[in-house]
This record gives structure tokens, C-alpha cells and sequence, in this order.
């Protein structure tokens, strides 16, 4: 059932049901106040972490390429009951569309981040349309949504990838017990130097991560790999269906395959917790990962469950394999 109506907009003066602010970001302002953007990071007194915010519905009005935030929107923190954001002012909406694919996963139950799973709506088959187009477009990067629906899912994905590296860096610099027993899961031991390496290069990839717009995002060629100085057949290691980088490009070109269209953009179960399969948000960390400029990662062992299983057996090379690094930045969970 497809319902229009109108919401009203958060900024930067919006409070959350556990007391928290809405950190607003966008450039544009209402009585001097910024407007909220999906992805921007709401504070959260109860659990003391916080997360980004997202809408239970699909506002017309976008900026910057992001969806703006409207009333209803949830706090994707650690609280099992996702805080609601509320309006400060009463002046400006926008118009929504509510009960289409994203509306209706957080109709009745919003505790999941509907912009994860909206991509579960496009995991279909393409239908044989979408498929010829994709096939006689070499511009179009996935068959399963449209260029602007990609830029918009990527950037998203890179913004949940960075709050992830923000949170570790924190952690590593906070240094708790369960901090030390995060970083066992993924690289063994918690030492020192295990700490100074992941700081420095978590440090790395967040920057190049936020220096990344959607011009670094293409459709994976053998010709887009040689254009950036790689040879596609004597490369190993990273398989083209998922996404792939030329170590030595210093323009960060990150090439998509097919199967990278399909993944969820972060994979969280009913209670919002991460899943322990590869996401988008995975598979982004891992890419950027590999760029010496970042931790010049390598694809020695590939898989989320084999990263772990490294790490138990005291694989000597996991601080330098780009699952491990993967999977403790997008914090899949110790069990
Ligand atoms: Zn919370
Ligand atoms: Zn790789």
C-alpha cells in the first residue's frame, strides 16, 4: 500500500527518546539550525555508544545525496529498543512515502535499520529487462538498481564503515579489557604493537574512506583494472564478482562486480546485531584495506569464519589479511 504524507524534519536541535542529540550534518539550515541526513550520528545516553540514524520511511526531500531525516527516524545505537528522534521545530517537511518496500520492513517492528535491509528488495533476480540493460550498458554498474540508487547505497555504506572506525579507534585508544578481547577475536594477541598497527591504519582507511565520492566506484572491467596500472589475469587473490582494487592505483579506483549488487549493506539479525557473513560494509573495509596508503592489506585467507578461525589458531599473517581487518572494523560479534 503506497501512502504519501508529510513529516517533519530533525536538526540539529532534535532530542531522542533516551535524551541524546541529533549530531546534524547537512549544509543546508533551517533558523540557522542544520538539517539532518540519513547516516548522521545521533548521541545516546543509555547506552552511552550511540549510532547513525536512519528514517522509517522514504522522504522526496534529499541533500547532498542522502536522504534528509524526518521525524520518526531511530537511533541504530546498542539499545535493544532503537531510540526515536523527534522534531525541535514545526516550520519545514518533507513529503514521504510510506508503506513501499522501505516503510513496510519499519512498519510494525522498528528495530531494524530499514537502510540495511532495503537492499533485501533488490537481492531478487533482475527481471530480463534490467538484465539486457545492464548487459548493453558498460556505464551501469549493477542490474539490480540504478546508478544514482548505487552511489546512493555505496555512500551510505561508506558512512556506516567509517562510524565503525571510529568506534574501534576510540576503543583502541580506551584500551578496556574488552576492548584487548575484541581485538584477540580477529588478530590472536592484544599487544602493543597489535594496538599501534591497528590504530595507525584504522587511522589510514578512515581517511582515504572519507576522501572516497561516487567517481571511485565503477563497473569491474579487465580495461578499468589495466587503466589503473594492473593486469587483471595475473592478479590472485580478490575475486572480480565481488569487488576488486589495483594496489599500486593512487587514484583509489574500487571496482564492482556483480555480486557485490546483492550483498545487504550491513547484515544485522532481528535484534540488530551484525551477522557474521560478508555485507557491503564488509567488503568496503576489505577493499580500502588493501591500499598501501591504508594497511596495504593482502587476500592470504578469504571469509569472515575463516578469519576467525585464523585468529584461534594463531595464524601469524592476520593482522595483515584484509577479512581480519574487515571483520573487527565492521565489529561482527564474538559468537
Ligand atoms: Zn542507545
Ligand atoms: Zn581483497
Amino acid at each position: 500500500m503506497m501512502r504519501n504524507d508529510k513529516r517533519h524534519m530533525l536538526d540539529g536541535a532534535s532530542r531522542t527518546s533516551t535524551g541524546g542529540w541529533l549530531i546534524a550534518t547537512s549544509d543546508s539550515t533551517n533558523m540557522g539550525k542544520r538539517l539532518g541526513l540519513e547516516g548522521d550520528h545521533g548521541t545516546c545516553p543509555a547506552c552511552k555508544v550511540g549510532g547513525p540514524v536512519y528514517n522509517d520511511c522514504d522522504p522526496r526531500w534529499t541533500d547532498m545525496g542522502k536522504s534528509v531525516l524526518v521525524e520518526g527516524a531511530r537511533v541504530y545505537c546498542q539499545c535493544k529498543e532503537k531510540p526515536r528522534v523527534f522534531a525541535s521545530q514545526y516550520t519545514m517537511s518533507s513529503e514521504v512515502v510510506s508503506g513501499n518496500v522501505k516503510g513496510a520492513a519499519a512498519g510494525a517492528d522498528s528495530k531494524m535499520p530499514y537502510t540495511h535491509n532495503n537492499l533485501a528488495s533488490r537481492t531478487t533476480t533482475p527481471d530480463a529487462a534490467s538484465l539486457a540493460a545492464y548487459e548493453a550498458d558498460p556505464t551501469m554498474i549493477c542490474p539490480n538498481m540504478t546508478n544514482a540508487e548505487f552511489y546512493a547505497a555505496v555512500m551510505r555504506v561508506r558512512d556506516i564503515a567509517v562510524a565503525h572506525m571510529e568506534a574501534r579507534l576510540m576503543e583502541l585508544a580506551r584500551w578496556s579489557e574488552s576492548d584487548k578481547d575484541k581485538v584477540r577475536i580477529w588478530f590472536t594477541n592484544a599487544t602493543p604493537d597489535i594496538r599501534k598497527r591497528l590504530r595507525e591504519g584504522i587511522t589510514r582507511i578512515r581517511k582515504i574512506s572519507l576522501s572516497l565520492t561516487e567517481k571511485n566506484f565503477e563497473r569491474f572491467s579487465e580495461e578499468a583494472v589495466r587503466r589503473v596500472g594492473c593486469v587483471p589475469a595475473a592478479g590472485k587473490g580478490d575475486e572480480p564478482a565481488w569487488a576488486s582494487v589495483c594496489k599500486s592505483d593512487k587514484t583509489f579506483a574500487i571496482f564492482i562486480g556483480t555480486t557485490f549488487c546483492y550483498l545487504h549493506e550491513e547484515k544485522r539479525n532481528y535484534q540488530g546485531i551484525i551477522e557474521n557473513v560478508s555485507s557491503m560494509t564488509t567488503v568496503f573495509i576489505h577493499e580500502v584495506s588493501h591500499f598501501p596508503a591504508a594497511m596495504d592489506t593482502v587476500d592470504r585467507y578469504s571469509g569472515i569464519k575463516a578469519a576467525r578461525l585464523l585468529a584461534k589458531l594463531r595464524n601469524r599473517f592476520v593482522i595483515e589479511n584484509a577479512d581480519n581487518i574487515a571483520a573487527y572494523v565492521a565489529d561482527v560479534p564474538n559468537w
